[in-house]
């Protein structure tokens, strides 16, 4: 296919459906990518309402690719989820994750906590916690500085396999939060049974804001449910000051979003603190 550069990131997406070969041509690629060092992590600082403080970055999956550009995760991540391939990607991500920790600490700023993805896929590894148990214990991070989002649907799978991962990676001081809440099978009880100290409001609430009146009850819902269970809230999506408002009016706890900062490279993040004066 022909590369046209200015549309390179939407590369994959306009042939995503074309044939099962070009799903195997992606397929390799991106195992190439994972061998050759294309991944990279992207860096969204996550905001506390109250402090204004940046209190942690959730760290995003980009490819840079040596001749399609910058690849981002919703085209890639489905295919290499269906190929089983998200497994070791994912702990490459957690990996790069602990390294990055370790740095933040050596520039002058200790406790940002690292907020990593986890897909439902990774879930069906029978070594999951033992993997992930042995990259903490390498890198000898501060666990209480990482934090795993996952969806409701890393449940659905085996509940209680999914479960037994969530307590023992609890145990050793990694805490949980549940992303894009109130989409999809959001169950109660998840809130209940599992160790999830923060929810994540998915942005498609958030952007509702101002032209949805339900957007508005879902949202002061959510933070009121959270919080009477004590579970802290962050809202992802957030562009607009009017946004930031309503939300700071309900007691949101952080806030994530174009409005403050995108997702960035490392050194643009490193950038991004010094210029806050965050230490
Ligand atoms: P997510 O976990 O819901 O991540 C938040 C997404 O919202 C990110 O998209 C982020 O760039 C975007 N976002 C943040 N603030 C705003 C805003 O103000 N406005 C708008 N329009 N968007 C905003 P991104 O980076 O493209 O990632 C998409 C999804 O890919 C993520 O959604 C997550 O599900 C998945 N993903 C990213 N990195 C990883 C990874 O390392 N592992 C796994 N399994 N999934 C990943
Ligand atoms: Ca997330
Ligand atoms: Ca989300
Ligand atoms: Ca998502």
């Amino acid at each position: 296919a022909k590369r046209d550069p200015g549309t390179s990131y939407r590369f994959y997406d306009r042939h995503l459906h074309v044939s099962a070969g070009y799903q195997l041509r992606l397929e390799a690629d991106l195992r190439t990518a994972l061998r050759g060092r294309e991944l990279e992590l992207y860096y969204q600082p996550r905001i506390d309402l109250a402090t204004e403080e940046v209190r942690g970055v959730e760290c995003l999956l980009r490819w840079n690719h040596p001749e399609r550009g910058l690849v981002g995760p919703d085209e890639f991540i489905p295919v290499a989820e269906r190929s089983g391939l998200i497994v070791p990607i994912g702990y490459w991500v957690i990996e790069q994750a602990c390294q990055r920790l370790q740095e933040s600490a050596d520039l002058g700023f200790p406790g940002l906590v690292f907020a990593v993805n986890l897909s439902f896929r990774q879930f069906h590894d029978r070594k999951m916690t033992e993997t992930i148990f042995r990259i903490i214990f390498n890198a000898n991070v501060d666990t209480s500085l990482l934090e795993l989002e996952l969806t409701e649907s890393a449940m659905m799978h085996d509940p209680e396999y999914a479960q037994r991962c969530l307590r023992e990676l609890n145990q050793l001081g990694i805490s949980f939060a549940l992303d894009d809440f109130g989409t999809g099978f959001s169950s109660l009880s998840n809130l209940q049974h599992l160790p999830i100290s923060l929810v994540k409001i998915d942005k498609s609430f958030v952007q509702e804001l101002g032209h949805s009146a339900d957007a508005e009850h879902i949202i002061r819902a959510i933070i009121s449910l959270a919080h009477s269970l004590q579970i802290s809230v962050v809202a992802e999506g957030v562009e607009t000051e009017g946004q930031l408002e309503f939300l700071r009016q309900q007691h949101c706890d952080e806030i994530q979003g174009y409005y403050y900062a995108r997702p960035m490279p490392w050194h643009d993040l490193v950038q991004f603190l010094r210029s806050r004066g965050q230490s």
